[in-house]
């Protein structure tokens, strides 16, 4: 007589943890697009590991340090964000790596710290403004990495408008009124265009007259905004000039002090306020976690952005050196990469769960839009140039995408009627 076999339970596989560490652009959608893709035998739980209780949409920085915008308008509350999403937000930081242990550390630079074993671990850590070792820079240059620096830019505007209102000396008003920025690319361009755009009306508000501006953005090399093709670039220089603002190229900047700029040919350029946008390093922690690291110090990923030599880490966004394979350079540091880096990361995480082998990530830029003041911009989207107020619809449409992906509707609605009553 056949036995009859007996019936095998089949025991649910032990929870996977995917712990991603970094709520910026990159961490933030791979979290969401997760969340809402998983099924319950997917059994997956997921922490993101961030400091701050908000994600800070840098590329609209400009708009909160000069002005229309409140500091609110690049922020995105992540306890309302994940309010309905099962992502358990841990408000830390992630402190250390141990990829041999399949384990990392949470906790402040020093103190206790908690050891979590995670499944798949995503580092998603971004970068931070690269100051030169330039005398004087640090001390007096404002950057502009973060809501704070956005503040504190504000804060010394402000200071200067009621030192120059206190003084009879037209010199010394001007002299007052001086602003630059330091580094003629997307980020420098996008604050000194708001400058341009903002501060004659603040000005006029302030009971100052405006011919006692002065506002000046440094470069070294020949001319601004290399990453755009000439044609545009030549559009970006008519604008800046119809805003008054003086462009000082061809020089690098040799010392600092509290009021002027001194460059290397000798030229002093007055300066009570001054930006720095020079650029960015990767997360400097990301080179003490035992992961192969490029010259620049951003994490060497393969084509599924995992790690070299780990298979249960990825890495995304800034902190990643990804090579396009298309010309084996590695992708610049931008938004729209971090973002599609981390949808793609979301599916494959989800493929892995059910079985099946990560796919590679293909980048394509399909456009790429500067702002030179909250109502004009500059760029190209498909073969297509664009200038003015189409091209700066373009960029503000790709805020309201990435809004969207996170937040739904209701925070795009938000967004976009806060926009469209700073085009006025
Ligand atoms: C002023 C400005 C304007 C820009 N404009 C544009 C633009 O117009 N278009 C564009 O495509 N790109 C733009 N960029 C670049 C873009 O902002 C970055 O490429 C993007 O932010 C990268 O996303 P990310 O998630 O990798 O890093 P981030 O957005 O920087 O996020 C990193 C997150 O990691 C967190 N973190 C850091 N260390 C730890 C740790 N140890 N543990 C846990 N969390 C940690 C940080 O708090 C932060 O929230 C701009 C950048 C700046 C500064």
């Amino acid at each position: 007589m056949e036995s009859t076999p007996t019936p095998t339970r089949t025991t649910p596989p032990a929870t996977r943890k995917v712990v991603i560490a970094g709520g910026g652009y990159a961490g933030t959608t791979l979290a969401v697009r997760l969340a809402k893709a998983l099924r319950p035998g997917d059994n997956i739980e997921i922490v993101l590991i961030e400091p701050n209780p908000c994600q800070q949409a840098l590329s609209e920085l400009d708009l909160v340090a000069v002005g229309p915008a409140r500091a609110e308008f690049c922020e995105l509350w992540l306890p309302t964000l994940f309010k309905n999403l099962p992502v358990t937000v841990c408000y830390n930081r992630l402190h250390d790596v141990r990829p041999d242990d399949h384990v990392l550390t949470v906790g402040p630079r020093s103190g206790p710290h908690e050891e979590v074993a995670y499944w798949r671990l995503v580092l998603a850590t971004g970068a931070i403004a690269f100051i030169p070792p330039v005398p004087g820079l640090a001390e007096y240059a404002v950057t502009m990495w973060s809501v704070a620096d956005a503040q504190e830019l504000q804060r010394r505007i402000e200071a200067q408008f009621r030192i120059a209102a206190m003084l009879a000396d037209r010199e010394a008003r001007r002299m007052a009124l001086s602003f630059a920025v330091i580094g003629g690319g997307a980020t420098g361009v996008e604050i000194i265009g708001t400058l341009g755009q903002m501060l004659p009306k603040r000005m006029l508000e302030a009971g100052l007259d405006p011919a006692d501006l002065k506002i000046r953005l440094i470069e070294g090399r020949p001319d601004v905004l290399y990453d755009l093709p000439e044609q545009l670039r030549e559009k970006a220089r008519g604008r800046l000039a119809r805003l008054g603002i003086e462009l000082v190229t061809g020089s690098m900047v040799s010392s600092v002090e509290s009021d002027r700029v001194n460059l290397a040919n000798g030229d002093v350029i007055d300066a009570s306020v001054l930006v720095f946008c020079g650029g960015a390093k990767p997360d400097p922690d990301a080179v003490t976690w035992g992961m192969q690291i490029d010259p620049t110090g951003r994490l060497i990923v393969g084509q599924t952005c995992k790690t070299s030599g780990y298979d249960d880490i990825y890495a995304i966004g800034d902190v990643a050196a990804f090579r396009d394979p298309k010309d084996n350079r590695t992708l610049p540091m931008l938004a729209q990469f971090a973002i599609r880096e981390a949808e793609e990361t979301a599916d494959n995480l989800i493929r892995e769960a059910r079985g099946e082998q990560p796919t590679p990530f293909v980048p394509n830029m399909h456009g790429e839009f500067v702002s030179i003041g909250p109502s004009w911009g500059v760029g190209w989207a498909f073969k297509a140039h664009l200038s003015g107020l189409p091209a700066i619809m373009m960029k503000r449409m790709t805020y309201l995408m990435y809004w969207f992906s996170v937040g739904g509707i209701k925070l795009t609605w938000k967004r976009t009627r806060e926009m469209l009553s700073m085009q006025r």
